[in-house]
């Protein structure tokens, strides 16, 4: 297969609009060969037209055709084979490992939504027969369950081409749901976006999908992304990026004549919170830790530690020495664009400008170009109180650390934070316990918490919760990761003394396909006798 730089338009390919654009590989600092074709407006409308007719049919597919193609689309995925694998490395300058893992997780993504979809209980059928007799109104029949929104636009994210790009979790969730998706493909892995579309549009022609339930879009800039969210035709927004472009995707959204969710996984400082105890007793070890998970993929994780939080002291003057010789003997690697790298180093000069903020430990020697020297700084925690750009994430391998002067400053740097994706606790057993309003406070202001561990690597399974209070997401109620994600792209919808034979398999009386239902305020599986349904 050939990467041609064309959209996917429903089966078609399509190549109408003028401004073109090629990736780049960070690696060896150049551009690669492919011209990518941006969509133009009559595209944009298109997809999204083809995707609002798709979904009268699509909606109603039954759960084991849905699960077919969603299982279809990962065996087409791992069929790209060794194109994918070589197209990934050389957009992002990522490792080899990393490439297949990522492939390995995104077909796991899809396998387990085809699994849920395939068991059918997550519509979450909730049924109240009838009470003709109650007295003085009788009780109608309603019954309830969860139904699909309509067109959803994904936009994928820089740091996860394949896991929460084209096919990743946003797209596998709408697609699990019922919802056509439009994918917004990121520009700086467009093609291996372009890749997984293929796959996507094979595995939707082998399993008799409706043309437009799906289509992947290119785009240079903005513009695309702007055009697909204030289409009226689109119904939901999915986006894993910064603060800045999900808040300003949020902002439109809400503007629209008809106001639509935008799911918003955003940035985070991911804070991590080291009791006194622990400092004391195993700083080596939390040294050598941290300063693997600063530097894990570049730091160009949405779960990076980008701020420790600790108290003053010898502990920590001895924790900041051994960080500072751990996080020098780590050669810096690459990143995934010169754009990423130079937005790095602004951010990262802007905190260290800011009063109060001295370097602790910076690599300095020279680096080939993209890779990232990496840096951590402190401030005390008065400063840090002070002054919310340093509150700010610097995305790239780079750690703050806060001294604070007590465990009440401490509390009060916790209570100030924004929310944030994840928060760890590094403490002794009974630490948790005479440092509660700690762990409360923390608990406060995130989607995770984690016990003497490191926030990076999310697993995927679930009881993740991948999210947080904002602007870690744009909606706390939510997880961005894990088989719950299908809930963003839903709808509760109740029919009141709906004729038996037209209502939705889930809701019939035969509950033929024996979900476990809510009937009557109890789970059963159980059918409902006429007598219970009489209105129906
Ligand atoms: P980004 O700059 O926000 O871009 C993400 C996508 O949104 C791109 O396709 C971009 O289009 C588009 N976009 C940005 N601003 C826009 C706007 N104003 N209007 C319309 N579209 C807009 O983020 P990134 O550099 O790709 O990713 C890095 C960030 O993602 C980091 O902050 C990281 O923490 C975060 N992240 C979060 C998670 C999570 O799950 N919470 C996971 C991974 C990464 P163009 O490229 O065409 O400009």
């Amino acid at each position: 297969m050939k990467i041609t730089g064309k959209n996917h338009i429903g089966f078609s390919r399509s190549a109408n609009g003028t401004n073109t654009y090629t990736t780049f590989n960070p690696k060896t600092n150049q551009a690669n060969e492919t011209l990518f074709y941006e969509a133009s407006t009559s595209e944009i409308d298109e997809a999204v037209t083809l995707a609002s007719k798709a979904f009268d049919s699509y909606k109603e597919i039954s759960n084991t055709a849905k699960a077919a193609f969603l299982n279809t689309i990962a065996d087409e995925i791992l069929a790209l084979g060794e194109l994918l694998i070589h197209t990934y490395i050389s957009e992002t300058g990522l490792p080899e490992g990393r490439a297949i893992g990522e492939r390995g997780r995104t077909v796991g993504q899809l396998r387990s939504f085809a699994q849920l979809v395939a068991e059918g209980n997550w519509v979450t059928a909730t049924i109240d027969t009838a009470l003709p007799e109650r007295t003085p109104i009788p009780k109608p029949d309603i019954r309830k369950m969860l139904v699909p929104l309509g067109p959803v636009v994904v936009f994928g994210a820089s740091n996860f081409p394949l896991a929460y790009s084209t096919a990743g979790g946003d797209t596998a969730a709408a697609l699990a749901a019922g919802c056509p998706v439009i994918v917004k493909s990121h520009p700086m892995h467009a093609g291996t976006g372009e890749l997984v579309a293929n796959a996507i549009s094979i595995a939707a022609e082998k399993t008799g999908m409706p043309v437009g339930v799906f289509s992947n879009l290119n785009s240079a800039g903005i513009e695309v992304g702007q055009a697909l969210v204030q289409h009226p035709a689109v119904k939901a927004v999915g986006f894993t990026g910064s603060i800045k472009g999900g808040r300003a995707l949020f902002d439109m959204a809400a503007s629209r004549p008809e106001p639509i969710p935008v799911f918003a996984e955003m940035g985070s400082i991911n804070p991590v919170v080291i009791l006194p105890e622990a400092l004391k007793n195993r700083n080596e070890e939390i040294a050598t830790t941290y300063a693997s998970s600063i530097t894990l993929g570049t730091g160009q994780f949405c779960t990076n530690p980008g701020l420790l939080l600790t108290v003053k002291g010898t502990a920590l003057d001895q924790f900041l020495k051994n960080l500072s010789h751990q996080i020098l003997d780590i050669s810096p690697s690459c990143m995934l664009h010169p754009a990423i790298k130079k937005a790095y180093e602004h951010n990262k000069t802007t905190l260290t400008q800011q009063d109060g903020v001295t370097i602790a430990a910076a690599y300095d020697k020279p680096v080939t170009p993209n890779h990232a020297p990496q840096v951590i700084a402190t401030v005390d925690g008065q400063a840090f109180l002070e002054n919310t750009k340093l509150h700010q994430e610097v995305f790239g391998p780079f750690s703050l650390v806060v001294v604070c002067d007590d465990i009440a400053q401490l509390h009060t740097i916790i209570t100030q934070l924004e929310g944030q994706l994840t928060g760890t606790i590094i403490a002794a057993e009974d630490e948790l316990a005479q440092y509660a309003h700690i762990v409360t406070a923390l608990q406060n202001r995130v989607g995770r918490i984690i016990f003497n561990g490191v926030p990076t690597g999310v697993e995927v399974c679930p009881s993740m919760l991948h999210g947080g209070p904002y602007p870690a997401s744009t909606d706390s109620r939510f997880t961005a990761v894990g088989i719950d994600a299908i809930k963003r792209w839903v709808r509760p919808f109740s029919y009141q003394d709906w004729p038996n034979d037209l209502l939705p398999d889930a809701l019939k009386n035969e509950n033929p396909l024996q979900l476990n239902r809510i009937l009557n305020g109890a789970t059963t599986q159980e059918r409902i006798v006429q007598h219970e349904a009489s209105h129906v």
